[in-house]
């Protein structure tokens, strides 16, 4: 199973426009990122969690032309707004993507993406062609690959995260519910958001992105939906071993 993190970054990106903190003035490309998503890859079956704002220039940096299914995580814009590219997908590969999400999530993508529904703009195939899946708490199929989705919050709002294998993916969570984590035992790998130093309300902090990490206990942690609040190299120097910042085109084998 392959995973490629083609974004690690908030709703923002970094560097933020017009800042000229140290981090948005970095010439460590480990400090450059794009909206948070991965890509991942496991048997035959190609996806990716999130088609972020950066969506397309994702798909052209890391060299991938092909998926088949977008679990997405919710709906917030930063998490679905390259959707529209999707419509690529459908005329190169000749086919149809399969979308999965909470019912709120597909529902919020079929009111902001109103025209992917027009019937004579699906005939013309110039809208993203896709079939929705609704994902509730239990874990489903794609293909062969079981999913299990995590049911998280992110301030009042209730978003998944998904496990696929021994590997989990959990962004803009704010609190993970005590049942949650009996699905995220013995995993290789997790990624988990932390936003920035300080708390916020409806994202971890780096603290406690860290705190739920340890409890976790997966071999190697990675974090992911970083502020300019996080300069790469410094904040590696103070995380425990087995716990790094994620960075785009961080390619994990798992
Ligand atoms: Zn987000
Ligand atoms: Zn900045
Ligand atoms: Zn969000």
């Amino acid at each position: 199973m392959k995973v490629i993190v083609t974004g690690s970054g908030t709703s923002q990106g970094i560097p933020v426009i017009g800042c000229d903190c140290a981090v948005c003035r970095s010439r460590n490309p480990k400090d450059k990122r794009l909206r948070a998503s991965v890509y991942i890859e496991t048997g035959r079956l190609k996806l990716v969690i999130d088609t972020s704002v950066d969506f397309r220039q994702q798909m052209l940096r890391n060299k991938l032309y092909d998926i088949d299914a977008v679990l997405f995580t919710h709906h917030h814009v930063d998490h679905i707004f390259g959707f529209d590219d999707i419509r690529q997908i459908n005329q190169q590969q000749k086919k149809i993507i399969d979308i999965y999400g909470s019912r709120r999530t597909v529902k919020e993508l079929k009111i902001t993406f109103r025209y992917a529904l027009d019937k004579e703009l699906i005939r013309y195939k110039c809208v993203p062609i896709f079939r929705s899946h609704f994902v509730s708490g239990k874990k489903f199929k794609i293909r062969d690959t079981e999913i299990i989705p995590i049911k998280l919050k992110h301030g009042h709002l209730d978003i998944l995260g998904y496990r696929i294998n021994d590997f989990a993916y959990i962004t803009d969570c704010s609190h993970i519910p005590e049942n949650e984590f009996l699905k995220l035992k013995n995993l290789k790998v997790l990624i988990i958001n932390a936003l920035r130093r300080r708390p916020h309300p409806t994202h971890f902090s780096v603290e406690e992105a860290v705190n739920n990490a340890r409890r976790i206990n997966a071999e190697m942690t990675y974090l992911t939906h970083m502020t300019h609040d996080i300069p790469h190299n410094k904040t590696n120097k103070i995380l425990p071993q087995n716990i790094r910042l994620s960075y785009d085109g961080l390619i994990i084998n798992i």
